[in-house]
């Protein structure tokens, strides 16, 4: 028993001695959360390491920490403001802060030092509190074309994933965008294929694959497939491949909520309002837009039919995110929708995303309905029953999780709007609605492109059919 006591204190400390010179290496993680302290955000050292891929070194005695960044030394000490980056200093606006053991880096290390110095783009969503670095370099991608019976399928080949969104979506051509694509060679087109003209080209980030068709199609079908990483594009000018759920007809009209479908009322969040103003941009006020365009998605729901519309504000006032959830609770919520837009300290960051509450901590939930009073929402300091209030909306993970991809592909189709992606969060808005429930940002009010889609009526309409056409056929295809 002594024995092992004594070796096993051996081990640690060779092991200590060995961290405390060197820790491990990390690879490049797409996204770490930050942790509020006070009134502002700060990534753990652990999680900055993560998320730049980079070699960090920690010496508790004089509390000084580096990130080694593909050889450029991030210096930071413990209870101060200035780190050195590379050959440079800066002051960041508040101290690193030491909490249990780990030093905590304020996030603008993060969103302006480390983007001007090492040109890594890093996105930062204060709504979310999550810190993401965009990927970098290329990759290599191969596009060929097959012809079947009753379609033409073009495809997109790459030795890893690789982020598209349609430029362009018209019975004349498609255009759809790669990033960080690069095409070597280009194929020669089928002479029954109909796509009749096929052109690759590079843009900022990424490439184009630009596509004449053939007159007479008249739907298309977009999808990803995985092992080799593809990017399958179908054009088809066939009925009854239309019919079929995997092509979309070109300009789709909004389709009918199905009868006897068990979700009715659908409550529409108008994020932030009054004080709380959100981002402002380009001229834009994230309120107003979130707003309009709540406003614009209850419209493109009536056209639909079926189903009861209740929106959390139509007005400019401001509620808190507990007055939400009871709001759409006692209205009989079967679905959420909160609308927000994104931003970021550049102005490159573009397209829309959207967020579902993270799994894990979920008990046997799902499926389970319990009806909430207004006063057990409101009052009660999360007596809820057996549930703790924070893990409600836990019990709906795997259908918010399939609304959420509606909705996605509905946006998808927006022209203009690029796919940003899918992210799971922890979010305190979700916490309590006892429903599936997903927050849609709808685009970058930073970026100039995205903020004029965001602010001009007819492409704010454009983005709520699209957001209505996902919720619609979400209802249509579900069955709970
Ligand atoms: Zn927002």
């Amino acid at each position: 028993m002594k024995r092992v006591l004594v070796s096993t204190i051996l081990v640690t400390l060779v092991f200590a001695i060995l961290c405390a010179c060197v820790t491990h290496s990390a690879s490049a993680s797409e996204a770490r959360k930050a942790k509020k302290i006070g009134d502002r955000y700060y990534l753990s050292m652990n999680d900055a390491a993560l998320l730049l891929g980079a070699t960090k070194y920690w010496k508790a005695e004089t509390r000084k920490a580096v990130l080694n960044v593909e050889g450029t030394q991030i210096r930071l000490t413990v209870h101060s403001p200035v780190v050195a980056v590379g050959e440079k200093t800066y002051v960041l606006p508040s101290p690193v802060l030491f909490s249990r053991g780990v030093p905590f880096i304020p996030v603008e290390l993060f969103t302006e030092t480390v983007p001007a110095v090492l040109g890594k783009r890093v996105t930062w969503n204060r709504d979310t509190q999550y810190l993401s670095v965009m990927r970098e370099g290329t990759v290599p991608a191969s596009v060929s074309v097959e012809v079947t019976e009753q379609a033409t399928y073009v495809t997109v080949e790459s030795p890893e994933r690789i982020e598209y969104s349609p430029v362009r979506v018209s019975e004349e051509g498609f255009t759809l965008l790669l990033e960080r694509a690069s095409f070597l060679t280009k194929p020669a087109l089928p002479e029954n294929a109909m796509v009749k003209g096929l052109s690759v080209g590079r843009v900022s980030g990424g490439a184009e694959l630009r596509l004449a068709l053939a007159p007479g199609v008249s739907g298309y079908s977009l999808e990803r497939k995985p092992s080799p990483p593809r990017i399958v594009l179908g054009f088809t000018s066939s009925e009854e491949m239309l019919r079929s759920s995997q092509f979309l007809p070109f300009e789709a009209e909004m389709p009918r909520v199905a009868s006897g479908r068990n979700y009715r009322v659908v409550v529409i969040d108008a994020g932030h309002g009054g004080a709380d103003e959100g981002l402002r941009a380009g001229g834009s006020v994230e309120k107003h837009v979130n707003l309009e365009l709540a406003r614009a998605l209850k419209d493109a729901l009536a056209a639909a039919g079926g189903l009861e519309v209740v929106l959390s504000r139509n007005d400019d006032s401001q509620m808190s995110v507990d007055d939400r959830a009871v709001r759409a609770n006692t209205a009989g919520g079967d679905i959420f929708v909160s609308l927000h837009c994104d931003g970021y300290s550049g102005s490159q960051a573009r397209g829309y995303s959207v967020e579902v509450l993270e799994q894990g901590g979920a008990r046997g939930l799902a499926g389970e309905r319990r009806p909430l009073s207004g006063d057990a929402a409101g009052g009660s300091s999360g007596n809820v029953g057996l549930v703790p209030w924070n893990e409600v909306a836990r019990g709906h993970a795997s259908e918010s999780a399939a609304l959420a991809r509606y909705i996605s592909r509905g946006l998808g189709r927006v022209e203009g709007l690029r796919d940003a992606g899918f992210r799971r969060a922890p979010l305190a808005l979700f916490h309590g609605l006892d429903m599936p429930c997903v927050l849609v940002n709808c685009g970058f009010l930073t970026n100039p492109g995205d903020e004029a889609l965001l602010r001009e009526t007819s492409s704010q309409r454009r983005i709520a059919g699209a957001i209505a056409r996902g919720i619609v056929e979400f209802v249509n295809d579900s069955r709970r």
